[in-house]
């Protein structure tokens, strides 16, 4: 009570003219007395942003969950992840950085032992740390579970992810009666392809489908362009589009019904006080640009935009909605900024002003595809720039040989007036199409982009075998 006192008078007196930043005084996450506060990071496999409460449209009721999270703490509206892939955009995360620090830019990559993490860097601090993943690219290879003393898996022998599992192994942890304070990441996988782990629900049936429906090819191939299913998300359905896209509603509702299950039970065990952040780690396309039921090659928002909500009652702003552009490198250094804890040398901005209820404006975010054709963007509030780099020469001898464009390109979005990214807007605002190509440029030189990056790496086959079952390899 106190603490939630506290917090209203520190919102109070830090209440300034509009698009004044206040300095936030570092350690505001912290508990009264100073200590450090448990925190769950929630994060979702594949969730587009335009599917959950705050983003989705309105008479969507896909996540009812998240709504009541985002309820009792902030919701980023504008939030993309550095990648359109796991491993990338993890990287991001977790390292608060773009790929020159962390090296990731494919689900192939591995993030130097030198690179200080969010877990690392909690544990050294005194933070009993635990991961429950359902995901198999994320392993110790990875480098992503590095500073997770304990690590449990959701997946069967069978190479099958299972959410339920997942929540019953996390709260089996909190059960240990871990040492406080505790850092637990959650990463649920429903939304990830093939939808096939939820029962139909009404919700998504009753949810009103924005695109065309489109007649598709089940493909043998796990990648490619224009009107295909992928082979690893073929089900036993008509090919009709608009019928996997409701099977990744389904996916959408069923792992929000998880969350609950793990919000209901964190809440029932006195562990109220954690803070949440919940996110995902890049989104999927469902038919735009001819991209189906894929992720990876395109930049574009569905596979770009992911949601975010932060949670602590007492500290976070509650009902709160920042519409302002943010990235998942900023994750870290407001953590960090919070906790009170020293940082390293970051990408990501600190969004603690936002998380006591200010308004934030703009700035340009980047993000990367994860495939060697290395479409790269910078978005900044509704503009949205992305270039295509010239074309591998010679083209690999990859399965998207058919894909690669011809030529190099610079197109500027108004997401505001053409959502689906099909126009160019930049003779009408060439100022801001130069101002982002400047930005979008420097961007790609501090990161080795375009890298020349072609043809397959090497991989393990314990790492295959995962890339394959996921879709990311032949
Ligand atoms: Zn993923």
């Amino acid at each position: 009570m106190l603490g939630a006192v506290l917090a209203v008078a520190v919102v109070a007196a830090l209440r300034l003219p509009r698009g004044a930043l206040p300095d936030v005084e570092r350690g505001w996450l912290r508990d009264d007395d100073g200590r450090l506060p448990d925190v769950v990071l929630l994060t979702v496999d594949t969730l587009r942003a335009d599917h959950v409460y705050g983003v989705a449209p309105a008479d969507w009721h896909l996540t009812p969950a998240l709504e009541r999270l985002a309820a009792r703490g902030t919701l980023f509206e504008g939030t993309r992840a550095p990648a359109t892939a796991t491993k990338p955009g993890l990287a991001g995360l977790m390292t608060g950085s773009y790929p020159h620090r962390h090296t990731v830019t494919s689900n192939f990559g591995s993030v130097p032992v030198d690179v200080p993490l969010l877990a690392s860097i909690l544990q050294q601090h005194g933070y009993a740390t635990a991961a429950v993943i359902g995901n198999r690219v994320i392993n110790e290879r990875s480098g992503l579970l590095r500073g997770f003393k304990d690590v449990a898996t959701s997946v069967d022998k069978n190479k099958v992810s299972h959410d339920p599992v997942a929540v019953d192994l996390a709260l089996a942890w909190l059960a240990t009666a871990p040492r406080r304070p505790w850092l637990l990441w959650l990463h649920l996988m429903a939304p990830h392809g093939p939808y096939d782990s939820s029962p139909q629900a009404a919700a998504a049936r009753e949810a009103r489908d924005p695109l065309p429906d489109t007649e598709l090819r089940p493909s043998s191939s796990n990648y490619g362009l224009g009107p295909i299913i992928p082979r690893y998300q073929i089900l036993r359905l008509p090919p009709q589009a608009a019928l996997y896209r409701e099977r990744y509603r389904d996916e959408v509702v069923f792992v929000d019904a998880q969350i609950e299950r793990f919000l209901d039970e964190l809440r029932k065990r006195g562990h109220g006080s954690a803070l949440v952040i919940f996110t995902a780690d890049h989104g999927e396309g469902l038919g735009e640009a001819d991209y189906f039921f894929q992720h990876g090659w395109l930049v574009n928002d569905p596979s770009l935009r992911v949601p975010m909500i932060w949670s602590r009652p007492g500290r976070v702003a509650q009902n709160h909605r920042v519409a302002a552009t943010t990235s998942l490198v900023d994750v870290l250094p407001t953590l960090l900024a919070g906790l009170g804890l020293d940082a390293p040398p970051l990408d990501g901005a600190d969004l603690s002003a936002s998380l006591l209820g200010h308004t934030a404006s703009d700035r340009e975010v980047f993000g990367l595809s994860a495939y060697p054709n290395e479409v790269s963007t910078a978005v900044r509030g509704a503009w949205k720039l992305v270039h295509t780099p010239p074309p591998p020469s010679p083209l690999p001898d990859d399965h998207w040989h058919d894909d690669y464009p011809t030529q190099e390109s610079w197109v500027l979005h108004d997401l505001g007036r053409d959502p689906l990214e099909t126009r160019d807007a930049s003779a009408e605002a060439p100022q801001i199409f130069a101002e982002l190509r400047d930005r979008l440029r420097a961007w790609e030189r501090a990161n080795g982009l375009p890298s020349g990056f072609r043809g397959r790496p090497q991989v393990d086959p314990g790492t295959a075998e995962g890339l394959r079952a996921l879709g990311y390899l032949d």
